[in-house]
């Protein structure tokens, strides 16, 4: 019970992992299935700020997933380090 994902029982629901800059999950779904207006098959979702990015592969969408800072705006770091 504690351990499920509180994601999982959503359309189109693939992955999800816990983002440690947010402490929320960002979650992979099948983006037909979620009902999500995205350009390619996987759509990964910052729960926390509500930011997508759609990948075309699992194993992109899997990268995307374990790392939101490349892609949602409000993860991005404030500056960039060299
Ligand atoms: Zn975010």
């Amino acid at each position: 019970m504690s351990n499920r994902k509180p994601f999982n029982d959503r359309a189109g629901y693939v992955a999800s992992k816990i983002n440690a800059r947010t402490g929320v999950h960002n979650v992979i779904y099948a983006a037909a299935e979620a009902g999500i207006d995205a350009d390619a098959r996987y759509a990964t979702v910052c729960e926390a700020h509500g930011c997508m990015v759609s990948s075309t592969t699992l194993p992109k969408a899997r990268m995307d997933m374990k790392d939101a800072t490349r892609w949602c705006s409000s993860c991005k770091p404030a500056t960039t380090p060299v």
